[in-house]
C-alpha cells in the first residue's frame, strides 16, 4: 500500500518539518510495510526521509526560464525532490490546465526519470451519464501519457468526492479500478475524502494499491492512524 500526503496549500515551511519529524518518528517505530509519501506547498520543499518520500505538488514543465510564480527543474533538484503529482483536478479546473499542457509536464519529468503520481478523476455531470461515459472521460485524461512509464502511479481521484466528506462507493471504486487496470499496470490509488471511517473498506479492495488523502493528511498522527486498520 502507498500512503500519499496532499497538503495543498496548507502548512508553512516550519510546520511541515514539525509534521515530518512526528510521522518519520510513527513510522520509524512501527517499520510498516508501506510506501508514504508527502506532497507540502512549494515553499515547504525539503529532501526526503528516511521512511518518507517528499514530492512537488505541481511543477513547470521546464528547467528554468522566464515563467512567473512557477518552479521547475533546478528547483526541485535544489532539495533532491524527484516525485511530482501531476494533473490534480484542482489544477485542471481552478489553475485551467488542460491535457496538453498537463502531457507536457508529463513528458518533461519522465524524461527527467522523476516519479510521477498522475491524476486522473471524472466530475458530477460525467459520473451522473453512467459507468461508460466514466470511463471515456479517465481515457481521454491518459492522452500522451506514458502509461507504461515505470515510475508512473495513477491516482483515481472523482473530483466530487475531493473534499466533500463523501467518498465514492467501494463498488464504483471497484469498478473503476479495474477498469483502469485493463491497462495500468502501475499502482493505482484512490483519493476523495478518505477518512478513518472508510480506509478499511477501501484499502481491501481488488486494484487498490494505496490513497492519495487530502484532508485526513493534515496532522500527522491522524494521517498515520490511516495506516493502522490496513
Ligand atoms: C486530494 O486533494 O487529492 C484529496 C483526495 O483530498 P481529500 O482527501 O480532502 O478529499
Amino acid at each position: 500500500m502507498i500512503f500519499a500526503a496532499n497538503f495543498k496549500m496548507h502548512h508553512t515551511r516550519q510546520s511541515t518539518t514539525e509534521y515530518l519529524d512526528r510521522l518519520e518518528a510513527l513510522l520509524e517505530r512501527a517499520e510498516y510495510p508501506f510506501k508514504v509519501m508527502v506532497f507540502p506547498p512549494a515553499t515547504a520543499l525539503q529532501p526526503s526521509r528516511e521512511w518518507i518520500t517528499v514530492g512537488a505538488q505541481n511543477a513547470y514543465p521546464a528547467e528554468e526560464g522566464a515563467y512567473t510564480g512557477e518552479i521547475g527543474l533546478s528547483q526541485l533538484h535544489e532539495f533532491e525532490i524527484d516525485t511530482v503529482l501531476i494533473g490534480h483536478s484542482e489544477r485542471r479546473q481552478i489553475l485551467g490546465e488542460d491535457q496538453e499542457f498537463i502531457a507536457k509536464k508529463f513528458a518533461f519529468y519522465r524524461e527527467h526519470g522523476f516519479q510521477i503520481i498522475y491524476c486522473v478523476g471524472e466530475p458530477l455531470e460525467v459520473r451522473e451519464q453512467g459507468f461508460e461515459a466514466v470511463a471515456e472521460y479517465l481515457w481521454e485524461q491518459f492522452d500522451d501519457i506514458d502509461i507504461d512509464y515505470e515510475r508512473l502511479i495513477v491516482a483515481y481521484e472523482p473530483v466530487w468526492a475531493i473534499g466533500t466528506g463523501q467518498a465514492a462507493e467501494p463498488e464504483a471504486i471497484a469498478a473503476t479500478h479495474a477498469e483502469l487496470r485493463r491497462r495500468i499496470k502501475r499502482p493505482i490509488l484512490y483519493g476523495g475524502s478518505v477518512n478513518p471511517t472508510n480506509i478499511a473498506r477501501i484499502a481491501e479492495i481488488p486494484d487498490v494499491d494505496g490513497v492519495l488523502v487530502g484532508s485526513a493528511s493534515l496532522d500527522p498522527e491522524k494521517f498515520h492512524a490511516l495506516m493502522i486498520p490496513v
